[in-house]
């Protein structure tokens, strides 16, 4: 049990320096600047601002004239960049924002076609179903992707025109590719499908231009994360061109899934969108690059990564099917050695999954990626000692101390 602040201090600056001598390759996380960090301690992070939506100008709670001006002036921002006229930043995260897009729409014995977990999907209506109540109102199918880890689209319309789904969800958390969207805008207008991308991985690629705007492919709604490739506060949002949509999500999110939407996320979201709109196009393009680059170093180690057929990557991460090289727990093995992905036992052999935001904003680039994939080769094909491994993790992860495209 604490007793002191001291000791609290004392426990975060471990963790700090702890990190700051880990390779962070967890293709969900990012590395926000001091300025975007410096908001998350105002007042803001104590106070209401509850609405009914669409009325955000009427809130429930008094003492709220800048923050309304705050909420206002950040939608304009998120509007810009992504080329919508409405959206809702009330969800505290991206799942949160999916929830409210799927039970604001969906009516009992709706079906859904999803990204099945096994293909590193985020796993929305799949999960929920698992509970009863659920399993009895919402019915969900998952779509097929292709042996280059892409969507495969011809599956997905035979599925689609066999189905009649009320809504098909594109994205997932080990997205490679754009999705085809545009080829399903057609079919959703003659089927009445709804048209779903969840932005929560590649947020950060579609703002800085590196991945198509969803919205302008085809999409009816799009919501996702702000922390994951795009360098924000950890958040939610929800965006559309369509106000009957964003009506229905505004009206389930609140007051049932949330109330206080934790305000202070809304200043460190607007100050990351600045930077976002300085630095984004040059950060997203050296996202990809680092991405391609420690996939080309680490298939010429003898690496089975995915996607060997369309150039490996064109997103914030890479997937490398560890069949030969592993038993046990790859993402805990490279733990031991201050290495942090992820892995998935899901599919028929396990993966991991590596990403390249944080590193990036660290500063590294392509040479550092060579670097990255001998510690690889070193750990798992080798199975050096970790602890040996891990000195000299450190002191290369000690070097990379700045924060770059931002303020
Ligand atoms: C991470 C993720 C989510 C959930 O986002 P949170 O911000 O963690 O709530 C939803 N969908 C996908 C595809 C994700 O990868």
């Amino acid at each position: 049990m604490f007793k002191t602040t001291r000791e609290l201090d004392n426990l975060l600056k471990k963790h700090e320096s702890y990190r700051a001598g880990c390779l962070n390759l967890i293709a969900s996380e990012n590395y926000a600047s001091e300025k975007v960090r410096s908001y998350l301690a105002g007042d803001f992070g104590n106070r209401y601002g509850c609405y009914a939506t669409m009325h955000p100008e009427e809130r429930e709670y008094t003492g709220n004239k800048f923050i309304h001006e705050f909420e206002m002036g950040t939608h304009e921002l998120v509007k810009e960049i992504f080329h919508a006229k409405y959206v809702d930043l009330r969800p505290i995260g991206g799942h949160m924002a999916g929830m409210s897009v799927v039970l604001g729409m969906l009516e009992p014995g709706d079906l859904v076609i999803e990204v099945s977990l096994s293909d590193w999907g985020h796993g929305l209506v799949g999960p929920m179903c698992e509970v009863r109540h659920f399993d009895e109102t919402i019915q969900v199918e998952y779509m097929a992707f292709d042996e280059n880890r892409g969507v495969d689209g011809e599956k997905l319309k035979m599925q689609a025109k066999k189905l009649k789904p009320k809504m098909i969800i594109f994205g997932g958390s080990g997205t490679l590719f754009f999705e085809p969207i545009k080829e399903f805008r057609g079919i959703a207008d003659q089927e009445g499908i709804i048209l779903a991308y969840d932005a929560s991985h590649v947020t950060g690629l579609i703002a800085s231009g590196m991945f198509p705007n969803p919205l302008e492919e085809g999409a009816d709604i799009m919501f996702g994360s702000t922390h994951k490739s795009f360098p924000g506060p950890q958040g939610g949002f929800v965006v559309s061109n369509d106000q009957d949509l964003i009506e229905k999500v505004g009206n389930t999110l609140s007051p049932t899934l949330v109330t206080s939407h934790h305000l202070n996320r809304l200043p460190a979201l607007a100050a990351s969108i600045l930077e976002m709109k300085e630095f984004g196009k040059e950060y997203g393009a050296q996202v990809v690059k680092n991405s391609k680059a420690l996939a080309k170093a680490l298939d010429g180690i003898g690496f089975k990564v995915l996607g060997k057929g369309r150039g490996f990557t064109d997103s914030h991460l890479l997937l490398v099917d560890l069949g030969e090289h592993v038993t046990g727990a790859p993402a805990k093995e490279l733990e031991k050695a201050n290495i942090l992905c992820s892995d998935d036992f899901s599919g028929s052999n396990p993966e991991v999954r590596i990403g390249t935001p944080e590193v990036t904003r660290k500063g590294m680039k392509e040479k550092e990626m060579q670097e990255i994939a001998t510690f690889f080769k070193r750990a798992l094909i080798d199975q050096e000692d970790p602890e040996k491994l891990k000195r000299d993790v450190e002191a290369f992860s000690r070097q990379f101390i700045g924060c770059e495209y931002a303020y």
